[in-house]
């Protein structure tokens, strides 16, 4: 059962201490930049805190108490996020720094995979994250990138995309969720289309994973990467999820400790399986326990309560957008938690600054994916975005905002 979208909020935000903040001046933040990243809830802090206190240590180094504690905690967070995104074994479970660091581990091991006139397949709405490993991928390999070209309002359609591959794609690398527009992108037809001509499909799952349920098996994806920081966990922690054929065969992009059985001088050496081979060197155990702690308490939330938050507030942001004259509400797949607008005749950072001093925090700018701005034919945009601490009356503050924002109001 789905509840008052309100209800929600009300439920979490006590969970959330710094949203008890305000400005020097009394005036309360209202924070609506969760794309770029989100808060923190006391029990993923808690979980972080209890990790250092009670067990931190290396994993898989030493026999000692501390070191097994440590291991058992970073291998349990393993497990609940094969749980959270329904992976068919934990070790299919790469722990990184986060998204740009997972499609970067595939894209420098596919060097030794693409050769010359291969090509790789991504979408025009992609974050740079998302292009430009895969651009220095075909630079150095003599292989094309081919970019799926964009509608007039920021989408792809399956069409294109199918125009798009050929007999020489080795590879797509596409967006679950735009962090510019929010559109939602039909993944499971783009892989089902791509596994037809034998081609994997790497997601960049960034902004999908705190806002709807992943299923990487409902959706065969050959590879998922997300950060943990946008889905209420620390920074510095993410997950490369690839299918055990595809991550046994990845050379590692990065080589030290943790990761081989056997090293001679003369001999070959000889490497751990993943996903410990992918992970070179001390990973961030205690970023990990709080990514699983994030998992647990977005499962515990409820995916189905999540979307209808997440929905309501941006349905309510958008028509109340689109009824001010001067905004521009842009794309047309509004599915996910994301608002982007443009105020005519004022520059998004004047229309950030004018929100940041009425205590609404946005992102403003190109949103490191500067091919779509040059698309949508902006110099930027207005950001906001929405997160499960969010309220009806933060959505109003902003509207409010935005209806005394004038050209030429400096
Ligand atoms: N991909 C998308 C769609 C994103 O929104 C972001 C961050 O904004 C990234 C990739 C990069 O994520 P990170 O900086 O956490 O590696």
């Amino acid at each position: 059962m789905v509840t008052d979208p309100v209800n929600l909020a009300d439920r979490v935000r006590a969970d959330f201490p710094i949203l008890g903040t305000g400005l020097d001046d009394g005036t309360p933040l209202s924070y609506l930049d969760n794309a770029a990243t989100t808060q923190k809830p006391a029990q993923v802090l808690e979980a972080v805190m209890r990790y250092y206190q009670t067990a931190n240590s290396n994993v898989g180094r030493s026999v000692h108490a501390y070191s097994m504690r440590a291991s058992d905690a970073y291998e349990s967070a393993r497990r609940t996020v094969q749980g959270f995104l329904n992976a068919e074994d934990a070790q299919q479970i790469v722990f990184t720094k986060g998204t740009t660091e997972s499609i970067n581990t595939v894209a420098l091991a596919y060097e030794s995979v693409l050769t010359e006139g291969d090509e790789v397949v991504i979408t025009g709405m992609e974050h740079h994250s998302n292009l430009l490993p895969w651009r220095r991928l075909c630079e150095r390999t003599g292989s094309t990138l081919r970019v799926v070209p964009l509608q007039p309002a920021g989408g792809v359609t399956l069409e294109a995309f199918r125009d798009s591959l050929s007999e020489r794609t080795r590879l797509v690398a596409v967006a679950h969720v735009s962090n510019v527009l929010g559109t939602v992108n039909p993944v499971q037809e783009m892989i089902a289309e791509a596994h037809r001509r034998g081609v994997p499909v790497l997601v960049d799952g960034a902004q999908a994973v705190a806002h709807r349920p992943v299923d990487v098996q409902a959706l065969d994806a050959d590879y998922y990467c997300f950060s943990g920081h946008k889905m209420y966990a620390p920074m510095g922690i993410g997950v490369l999820y690839g299918k055990a054929e595809h991550l046994e065969r990845l050379q590692p992009a990065l080589t030290g400790g943790g990761v081989a059985r056997g090293v001679s001088w003369a001999g070959e050496i000889e490497y751990l399986p993943v996903p410990n081979r992918l992970e070179a060197g001390t990973p961030n155990i205690g970023g990990a326990v709080g990514l699983a702690a994030a998992a647990t308490y977005l499962g515990d939330l409820g995916f189905d309560q999540v979307v209808a938050h997440d929905q309501g507030l941006t349905h309510r942001l958008r028509d109340s957008l689109a009824g001010a004259g001067n905004v521009r509400v842009l794309g047309d797949r509004h599915e996910g938690a994301i608002v982007t607008f443009a105020v005519e005749g004022l520059h998004p950072y004047d229309v950030g600054n004018h929100l940041s001093a009425a205590g609404v925090m946005v992102r403003t700018g190109v949103h490191c994916a500067i091919p779509m701005a040059d698309h949508l034919g902006l110099v930027g945009t207005v950001r906001a975005s929405v997160g499960v601490y969010n309220t009806e009356d933060e959505i109003d503050r902003l509207v409010d905002a935005i209806g005394t924002v004038q050209p030429g109001f400096w």
